[in-house]
This record gives C-alpha cells, sequence and structure tokens, in this order.
C-alpha cells in the first residue's frame, strides 16, 4: 500500500471514530428504550455512520425465552437501495455546495447569510436518509413485518438443533457469520431476509443478554471487514450501556411511582383512622365530663378523681389525633384560612402557657420571657403562631432536664422580630436537624424511646410558617440544649 492511500485509509478511520463518538453522544442523552433501538439500528446503516447497508434486531422475550425478530432498518430491493443510494449522494453534493459556499463567502469576509442557512435546513431532511426513513416511516416496513416472523430459542442448553445465536450467546461477542458454509446454524427462510454474509452481535444490559443485532451490507459492493466486526463490537457494547442506564432510569421512575402511591395510601389511611377515631373520643369525653359533673347522678370523690384522669387522657388522645389531621390537611392543600395581621406575640404567648401547665409541673420546668423592650407587633396569623408556640416550648419543656427553665427571647433587629426557644435538654445532633421537620422523624424512633409524642408538631409548624410569613432556624449541641429561632417581618 503507498503512503497516500494510507493516509487516506487512517483518515477515514479517523472520521469513523469521530462518527462514532457522535453516536455515542446521541445514546447516553436518549432514556426512552425505543428511542434508542432506532438510533442503533440508523447508526449502523447510515451513510455517516457505520457503513452496513441493512440492520436487524432480535429482542429476548422472557416469556417465551425466545428472541424474537422486531426491526429492521433498509432497502428491501435492490431499487429501492439504489434510490436511496442516489437520495444520499445528491444530498453529499448538496452539502458540498453549501459548504464551498460557505468558505468563499467567509474568504469575503461577508457574514454568512440568514437565507442560505434557512435553505441548508429546508433542503438538508438528514445527513442521513436512513434516519429520515426511520422518521418518515417507523419500523412498519416490509423487511420488519418479515423479520417479525423469526424467533430463535433462546436456552441454549436445552435447544438440541444448533442455530447461530446459540453460537453467539456461547462466544458473548460480534461474529461473522455466511449462511451459505454455516447453513446448518440457519432457518432455511432466513436467507431470504438477510445476505449471505452478515455480522452478529448481542445487546446486553445488568449482565443479561437482551438483543441481538444483525448487520450486513446487501446491495452494496463493499464486504464485510476485519474492521466492521471490531467496530459493530465496540457499538453493541456502546449500545449495551444505553440500554442500560435507560432500563435503570426506568426503574427508578417506577420505584419513584410507587412511592408516591405508598405516601398518598398512607395519607388516605391516617386520614381515615385520624377521622374515625375523633368522633368517638370526642363523645367518651363528653359522658366523662356528664359523670364527673355529677349530671347522671352523684359519684363518691374517688370515682370523679379516676374519671379525671379517664378525661385528661381522652383529651390527650383527642389532641394527638387533631395534630394527625391537621397533618394531614396542611401536606396535602395547604393552610385554609390564613388572616395575616397585626398579632402581639406576647399575648399570643401568655395564651398558649396555660395549656403546657401539665407539661411544665411534670418537668418541674419554668418558661422564663426574656427581653430588654416591649416586642413589637408582627405581622402573621394568630391561630398558626399559638400551634407553633404550642410545639416548639412542648418540645423544650419535654427535653429539658428537670428543674430546669425554657427561655424564651424575643429580640428585635431592623424589620424582624426574632423569637428564640432556648432549652438545656438533650440537643439534637448536627445531621439531624434538618430532617426533624420532615413528619413523623424522631431522633431517637425506637419503642424503648423514653419521650413521648408523634414526631409531628415540628412538620406542622413549618408548613405553617411557610403561609403565614414565617421563617424557623435551629442551632443544637448535643447534650447542651436547642434554640428554635422563628422570624416575622414587624407590623408597621
Ligand atoms: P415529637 O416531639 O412529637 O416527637 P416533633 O416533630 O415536635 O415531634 O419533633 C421531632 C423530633 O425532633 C423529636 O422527636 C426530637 O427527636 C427532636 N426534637 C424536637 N425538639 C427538640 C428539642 N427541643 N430538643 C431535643 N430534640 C428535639
Amino acid at each position: 500500500m503507498d503512503i497516500n492511500a494510507a493516509t487516506k485509509n487512517l483518515k477515514q478511520i479517523i472520521e469513523q471514530l469521530q462518527v462514532l463518538n457522535s453516536i455515542h453522544t446521541a445514546l447516553s442523552m436518549t432514556i426512552k428504550i425505543e428511542d434508542i433501538y432506532s438510533i442503533i439500528l440508523s447508526a449502523l446503516i447510515s451513510h455517516q455512520g457505520l457503513g452496513f447497508t441493512r440492520s436487524f434486531l432480535f429482542l429476548y422475550n422472557p416469556k417465551r425465552d425466545v428472541f424474537e425478530g422486531r426491526y429492521a432498518l433498509g432497502p428491501e430491493t435492490e431499487e429501492e437501495a439504489k434510490q436511496l443510494i442516489e437520495e444520499q449522494n445528491k444530498e453529499d453534493d448538496y452539502l458540498n455546495d453549501i459548504l464551498k459556499n460557505f468558505e468563499t463567502e467567509q474568504n469575503a469576509k461577508s457574514e454568512f447569510s440568514k437565507d442560505n442557512i434557512d435553505k441548508l435546513y429546508s433542503n438538508l431532511r438528514s445527513s442521513a436518509v436512513w434516519i429520515a426513513s426511520v422518521q418518515n416511516h417507523g419500523f412498519d416496513n416490509a423487511l420488519t413485518r418479515k423479520l417479525n416472523e423469526f424467533a430463535f430459542r433462546a436456552n441454549p442448553q436445552e435447544d438440541k438443533n444448533e442455530n447461530f445465536i446459540n453460537v453467539l450467546l456461547n462466544e458473548k461477542q460480534a461474529m461473522r457469520f455466511n449462511l451459505e458454509k454455516d447453513a446448518h446454524l440457519f432457518q432455511k427462510e432466513c436467507g431470504e431476509i438477510f445476505d449471505t454474509n452478515i455480522i452478529a452481535v448481542p445487546l446486553k444490559a445488568k449482565k443479561k443478554i437482551k438483543g441481538i443485532i444483525i448487520a450486513d451490507k446487501k446491495f452494496s459492493n463493499s464486504e464485510l471487514t476485519y474492521l466492521d466486526l471490531k467496530n459493530l463490537d465496540w457499538f453493541a457494547s456502546h449500545s449495551s450501556l444505553a440500554i442500560e442506564n435507560s432500563e435503570l432510569f426506568n426503574d427508578l421512575e417506577n420505584m419513584f411511582n410507587e412511592l408516591k402511591e405508598v405516601e398518598k395510601l398512607k395519607n388516605n389511611f391516617l386520614s381515615i383512622i385520624s377521622h374515625e377515631l375523633r368522633t368517638p373520643l370526642t363523645s367518651v369525653l363528653g359522658f366523662v365530663e356528664l359523670i364527673i359533673n355529677g349530671k347522671v347522678g352523684a359519684i363518691t370523690n374517688q370515682q370523679k378523681e379516676l374519671l379525671k384522669r379517664v378525661s385528661k387522657n381522652t383529651m390527650h388522645l383527642i389532641h394527638m389525633v387533631n395534630d394527625l389531621i391537621q397533618l394531614g390537611e396542611l401536606e396535602a392543600e395547604g393552610i385554609m384560612d390564613v388572616k395575616l395581621s397585626p398579632v402581639d406575640p406576647l399575648n399570643t404567648l401568655f395564651s398558649v402557657i396555660p395549656r403546657l401547665e401539665q407539661r411544665k409541673r411534670s418537668r418541674k420546668v419554668d418558661v422564663e420571657l426574656v427581653f430588654t423592650e416591649a416586642p413589637p407587633k408582627i405581622l402573621t396569623d394568630e391561630k398558626s403562631l399559638e400551634k407553633i408556640y404550642y410545639h416548639l416550648l412542648d418540645n423544650a419543656l419535654k427535653f429539658s432536664p428537670e428543674n430546669d427553665k425554657v427561655l424564651v427571647i424575643f429580640k428585635k433587629m431592623k424589620n424582624e422580630l426574632t423569637i428564640t426557644i432556648e432549652d438545656h435538654g438533650i440537643g439534637i445532633p448536627k445531621e439531624k436537624l434538618q430532617k426533624i421537620f420532615e413528619s413523623f422523624y424522631q431522633v431517637d424512633s425506637s419503642l424503648s424511646r423514653s419521650y413521648e409524642g408523634l414526631g409531628v408538631g415540628l412538620a406542622i409548624s413549618r408548613l405553617l410558617l411557610t403561609s403565614t410569613n414565617g421563617q424557623i432556624e435551629v442551632q443544637s449541641e448535643v447534650g447542651e440544649g436547642s434554640k428554635f429561632s422563628l422570624k416575622y417581618p414587624i407590623a408597621e
């Protein structure tokens, strides 16, 4: 081979490598499995791609344990092949013209006119006629219909009749076959569709064979070469990667949808349970109150004391059920009737503290207010602020050591008021600080945990804050305590 021919050959190989690279990019950007298969088949036979004339895809069907003929791309007859080659040549010429024009115009330092670009796009159906033909006609062509009639047993051990698929699966790489020499490996009808010389290669994903590609150069003067074999091998491994990515993406999407479904079921379940529980609990409380108040006859003091405990615990249950209902509503539709108006943060706090008496007493912890000037009014929703105060103070008291103090510190900064609820209790590990605002999350979620609670107070507070002008921040050190800071705009 002279030096000129060698250089030309090398140039061709480099060009082909560039083409392969762009096919690889196209494959890695595609997620839909059907699109991946069309890129694979088009790339094989594209004039600018791997240079085969026809490509065929067999896909594994696990239900039948066979490889089924699925898609075929390329000319079916000599006539069609000629026509397509003519179209390709026309497009090549056209491209060359445009490029020449472009160079001359560039040399003349004039801008490449918009007209020319428009012409380029309107006349250039596609650099590869084949791709255009996939887009125009899909795989519903005579060749595909013929291929659909083929199915090959997929399990080499069980199948006594040798066929090319078994040989290929044992070798696990691209192989050349000659339908005359290897006639015993092919069904008779194969000769009607494939060329005498073909290359076949398996497609793998997640270590399983997903399909088989066959390519030939029928109706062309070129032979299948060793380079073709290597190219197809390379191409199949990249295609396999694209198929695997697509399957992973599908798995992820399915998992995500299942999770959404489970989340919906959980919410429905909670909402039904909570509503169903509230009615009987309310009536239990009502009847117990009637008895305590002597409305249905006299009771002894001991009976009264015991019934008071029943009443207290029923009340506690009702509060929990109400929290669950509220969380469900907030997560589903957000806060319903927000009334933003100037709210006195101190008065609101005073209205909440009596409800925490029980907790304060059981922990022997007091609440102390800290401010240097009277806290200004803030623009928010009073009912929501009450609930937020309640949940934050309840936690601060619950997680405080006995005989301690919880501080509520008011600090005015420019147009903002910061209200910090500070305790000196068990604290929260840094990596859990964001999680504690998720519904049902508890740092200690074991059944043997020493603190009661449903894990919804902070989730409710955060959801309420988002629609009532507020923000929340948390700082905490394990063993030293926690500070939950609320920030609200000051009402003008
Ligand atoms: P609950 O207190 O009912 O478990 P919350 O949503 O109010 O639910 O709080 C979630 C979790 O955040 C608590 O279980 C606890 O682990 C942690 N936590 C909240 N506030 C404090 C606090 N002041 N000190 C320590 N841990 C806290």
